[in-house]
Order: structure tokens, then C-alpha cells, then sequence
């Protein structure tokens, strides 16, 4: 007979994260860049006290355990609270992504049927606009003081965010139940067909907040000041509202403010050293740098993912900056933290191309996210670094399912991603594409990651995107999509010819266009089925 452990059982609750940093970092602040214009200074105390103000308004206007309650709002202390009042009083957070297109925000709240919605000022006119088109909705807040409500509104339920806090006591207790309730629902951004739902439970994301955290995860902790860059609509700011209440750090919001000028000022100023956010973000952030000559006097690490950081980033970013890259890679269904890359000790010796070639991959399972990669048939492929395949995971915070949608999503109990992978024999694991992305020459697949890589590494180079293009002999072939940056000249065969002796020659695009700007999906990656559909006459020289 087996013999049960005779420990305490406490459910992992997403209250206990923000009441623990309350309790042993209280004084430590979350400041925040407000719509408003204005900088505002709150502490782990504070948020705590005021999210137990907004959980006992949430009840005071009707809403009961498992309604959703979801936001359209920037990163700030505000929705820090409203993340914590409405997971921890048994509600489900929804955040929403607000430069999806209006249609799409519509179908969102609808699928999830969100009653009330927490909206900030300048999304306000955007919920104005698509009210009439949203039945369950029964509250919108403002998440504003009295001062800047408007004085005309189309809305009769419009309702003030300070207003509900002041109304109350604070006198509420965090509620504990079942772990596996739901807390949180993201959606995926839906780039083919519609968007899903995928239900985080506290659970799942107070584990998340744990190993996010890790030395050879995240590296952050309590000495750190924290500036998530990704929003808290995509995928909850990557979980670091969870895990900075978990360390007890000093959190730095900056709003819609996501300019290089701001940012970088907002860096100087509040002493940054831990940051997050997709690609497209860092290279304003560091053309503003360079092009004035700035260095950062605080900032050291940052974790870059969502889409393939460019290794001429982390190089530029490493050398000339000293900011050290993580790079990592997940999505929605993953909480979304799957990989990251970092050294193990045997590599201390290598020269620093060595180095770095093993922190360009997408890096390492951590503990809770197990992986591997397989073939069309379903057959698993072996860890050799060269074998790509499909790559599917499983773990605790990987989605069983979706809001609202019977069909399994699961391969034989693994969640297919829709990447396609190799994996090493030290367990790094290297992103060619996503499976629709690849580009089918023949027989034989070009990773366009790989041809980005090479052209994002050239100087003149502020942008490129590889798309594959209708070949009458070989199906595709790849077409490169480049912004050059300002001022800078350079012709088609020069970067042709850059491509020589760093990728197989057949490889070689087979053409490249300028063009002024890249299209970006509404989290901020180079939108290829758009580019696709931009380029789908173009003719290449070779055909
Ligand atoms: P969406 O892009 O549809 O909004 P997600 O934000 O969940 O959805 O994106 C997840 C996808 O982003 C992954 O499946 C992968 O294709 C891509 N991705 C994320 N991180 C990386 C990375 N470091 N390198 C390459 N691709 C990445």
C-alpha cells in the first residue's frame, strides 16, 4: 500500500502571488506611463489593496464566479489590478487585443461572452462604436478618474473605474477554490480563421509564474525593475504581472507609449534592467539609440521572442549595448512560455561565435513543458539537430482544448503547434518556420527564417521578410520583402550577393523587392499571409 504524503494542501491561487508580494514587498513600486499623459507611482501594497476594492465592486454590480469580465487596455497599474480583482474573486480575466480590426474585437466578446469590459481612455471611442453590436455586455468601465469621464456618451451603463474603488472598503478576503478554475482567457490572433480561446486556469499560471522565473528561465528577481514591453494583451505581458508579484520587483509600465524616445527615456529613468517584448519593438528602440548616440546605463537582460529574434540583434544588442538577449520561444497555447535559450556550463569554453550560435536558438524545454518533433506520418524524430519536423508539446500549461470548441486540438495526447523544428542533442530546440511559412522548392524545404537572418545581418538592412512565390518548375521559391533603413543604399544583387557562403547556394532567393514598410500583425509580427497576398502576381526573374 502506498503511503500518502501528510503535507498541507493549499490550491495555487492567483491572489496568493499579488497578496505575498503585498505582505514581503509592499513598499516596492509599480509605476506606470498613464494615458493620461502623466507618470503615476503605486506600490505591491497598493495594487493589493485596490484590487480587493475592485473585487468587492465586481460583485456589487452582479458579476459571479466565471463570468468574464474582459479588458482592451495598455500596459499599467490599472490593469495590473484588474487582472488580480477579477481572477482572484473567481472571475475570468479576458484581455483583448486592441489593434485587432473592430469585426474581430466584436467576435471576441461575443465568443466569450464578456458582460462587463474594462476599457481605457483613448480604446474608449472604439467600445463606443461596437456596443450595439455586443448583447452580453452589461458594464463598461472607464478606467479613468471622474475628471476625465466624458460629458456625452452614447453608453447608458458607462461607469467611472476610481469611482467603484472609492466606493468601497476594501474589507474582502481572497476567496480559495479548486485550482483548476478557470482564471484568464487569451485568444490567438487568429491569422487563419477565426481566433480561439484558450482558458488559462489559476493552476496552470501560477506554475507558469514559477518556472518563468527561473535562473535558467527568466533570471529575474527581487533586485530587478521590470518593464514588460509586450503587452498584457498578448499572452498576459508573457506572465510577467504573475511572476513579478511572485519575486516582489519593481514593475515599470509604459502605457501605449512604445516609441524608441519613450521608451528609452522610460528605461533611463525608472533604472530598468529586465525587459520583454517581440523584435519589431527592439529595432525602434535601438535605431533611437544609435541614432543619438545612447547607451543604457541600467538595462541588462531582455527576453525576446514571438517571432525569430534575428542574431544581428542579439549581437547588436550584446556588444554594443552590453544587454544580454534570452531568447525564447511560445505561443497562446502555452501560457506562452515554452523554450528559452541559455548556456549550459560546458559551454563556458567555446569561442563567441560558438556561443552564440547556441543562444540564436529558440533554447530549452524548462521543467513543465515537455516536447518533441515528428514527421508526416506521426513518427518521432530523433534529437540531432539537422531532423525537422513538427514540433508538439505537453505540459502543465499547455491548452487541452479551446473556449467553445469540442474538437481536441491534441495529436495522441500532444498539442501540435504548428511549427516546424529541430531539435539538438543537448535539447535546444531550432524554429525553420511556421508550417505555413516554409518554402517548398521541389522536394526540399528553405527555412525563412534562415534567408531573414542573413539580410537582417546586413547594415542597410532594417527589415526583411521572406515569402515563398510561384515557380512553374519548382513550385515556390523565396522572395525577399526588405525596408532598407533610412538613408542607406543598397541594390538588389548587393544583398544577393551577401547571401554567398552563409546559407547553400540553391537557397539563394530568388528575388527581392523594396518596399517602404512590412505589414505587422496586431502583436506585432511581419503579417505574411498579407505580404503573400500582396506579392501573389509577382513575377520572378528565374520563372
Ligand atoms: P499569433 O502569432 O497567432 O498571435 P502567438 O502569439 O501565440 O500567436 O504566436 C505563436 C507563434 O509565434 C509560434 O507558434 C511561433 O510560430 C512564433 N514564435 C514565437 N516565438 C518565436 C521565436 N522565438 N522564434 C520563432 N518563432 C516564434
Amino acid at each position: 500500500m502506498s503511503l500518502m504524503g501528510n503535507m498541507m494542501h493549499m490550491p495555487l491561487m492567483i491572489s496568493s502571488l499579488l497578496t505575498h508580494a503585498a505582505r514581503h514587498n509592499g513598499d516596492v513600486e509599480v509605476v506606470s506611463k498613464r494615458v493620461e499623459g502623466d507618470m503615476h507611482r503605486s506600490t505591491w501594497a497598493e495594487v493589493e489593496l485596490r484590487s480587493r476594492k475592485l473585487a468587492q465592486a465586481l460583485g456589487r454590480l452582479g458579476l459571479e464566479a466565471g463570468d468574464r469580465v474582459g479588458t482592451l487596455a495598455w500596459n499599467g497599474y490599472r490593469h495590473l489590478e484588474i487582472y488580480y480583482a477579477v481572477s482572484g474573486s473567481q472571475r475570468v480575466c479576458h484581455t483583448i487585443n486592441p489593434r485587432l480590426f473592430p469585426q474581430q474585437v466584436a467576435w471576441i466578446v461575443n465568443d466569450a461572452q464578456d458582460k462587463a469590459i474594462f476599457v481605457d481612455l483613448n480604446i474608449f471611442p472604439l467600445v463606443e462604436k461596437l456596443a450595439p453590436t455586443l448583447p452580453s455586455l452589461k458594464h463598461v468601465i472607464l478606467m479613468c478618474s471622474r475628471e476625465n469621464m466624458p460629458r456625452e456618451t452614447s453608453l447608458p451603463h458607462l461607469l467611472c473605474y476610481e469611482d467603484l474603488i472609492n466606493a468601497e472598503d476594501g474589507n474582502y478576503e481572497w476567496p480559495s477554490f479548486d485550482e483548476n478554475t478557470a482564471a484568464t482567457i487569451c485568444y490567438t490572433s487568429g491569422t487563419t480563421g477565426n481566433p480561439k480561446g484558450a482558458v488559462y486556469s489559476h493552476r496552470s499560471t501560477v506554475l507558469h509564474a514559477y518556472a518563468s522565473a527561473l535562473p535558467d528561465a527568466m533570471n529575474v528577481c527581487s533586485a530587478d525593475t521590470v518593464l514588460p514591453v509586450v503587452p498584457m494583451f498578448h499572452v498576459n505581458a508573457w506572465g510577467l504581472p504573475y511572476s513579478a508579484a511572485l519575486i516582489g520587483c519593481k514593475l515599470v509600465f509604459p502605457g501605449h507609449h512604445l516609441d524608441g524616445a519613450s521608451l528609452y527615456e522610460l528605461f533611463e529613468q525608472e533604472k530598468v534592467t529586465f525587459s520583454a517584448g517581440v523584435p519589431t519593438i527592439w529595432l525602434g528602440l535601438i535605431n533611437h539609440a544609435k541614432q543619438n548616440n545612447l547607451k543604457f546605463s541600467t538595462f541588462k537582460n531582455t527576453v525576446i521572442g514571438g517571432s525569430a529574434c534575428p542574431p544581428a540583434m542579439i549581437r547588436t544588442l550584446q556588444d554594443e549595448f552590453g544587454v544580454q538577449v534570452i531568447h525564447a520561444w511560445g505561443m497562446t497555447e502555452l501560457s506562452p512560455l515554452g523554450t528559452l535559450s541559455r548556456l549550459k556550463a560546458k559551454h563556458a569554453g567555446l569561442p563567441k561565435e560558438q556561443k552564440e550560435a547556441i543562444l540564436a536558438k529558440q533554447g530549452k524545454g524548462i521543467y513543465g513543458i515537455d516536447m518533441r518533433i515528428v514527421d508526416a506520418n506521426g513518427q518521432v524524430l530523433p534529437w540531432d539537430g539537422k531532423s525537422a519536423g513538427d514540433l508538439e508539446v505537453r505540459g502543465h500549461w499547455v491548452v487541452a482544448g479551446y473556449f467553445n470548441v469540442d474538437k481536441s486540438p491534441l495529436h495522441n495526447g500532444w498539442f501540435p503547434t504548428g511549427d516546424v523544428a529541430t531539435i539538438d542533442a543537448d535539447g535546444y530546440m531550432q524554429i525553420t518556420d511556421r508550417s505555413k511559412d516554409v518554402i517548398k522548392s521541389g522536394g526540399e524545404w528553405i527555412s525563412s527564417i534562415d534567408l531573414e537572418n542573413v539580410l537582417m545581418g546586413h547594415p542597410a538592412v532594417m527589415e526583411a521578410a521572406a515569402i515563398s512565390c510561384h515557380h512553374p518548375k519548382w513550385d515556390e521559391r523565396p522572395l525577399m520583402v526588405v525596408v532598407r533603413k533610412q538613408g542607406a543604399e543598397v541594390s538588389k544583387d548587393e544583398l544577393l550577393a551577401f547571401y554567398k557562403g552563409k546559407i547553400p547556394n540553391w537557397q539563394t532567393p530568388d528575388d527581392i523587392v523594396f518596399v517602404d514598410e512590412i505589414p505587422h500583425t496586431a502583436t506585432g509580427k511581419i503579417y505574411k499571409l498579407k505580404l503573400r497576398e500582396q506579392f501573389k502576381d509577382h513575377k520572378l526573374p528565374t520563372a
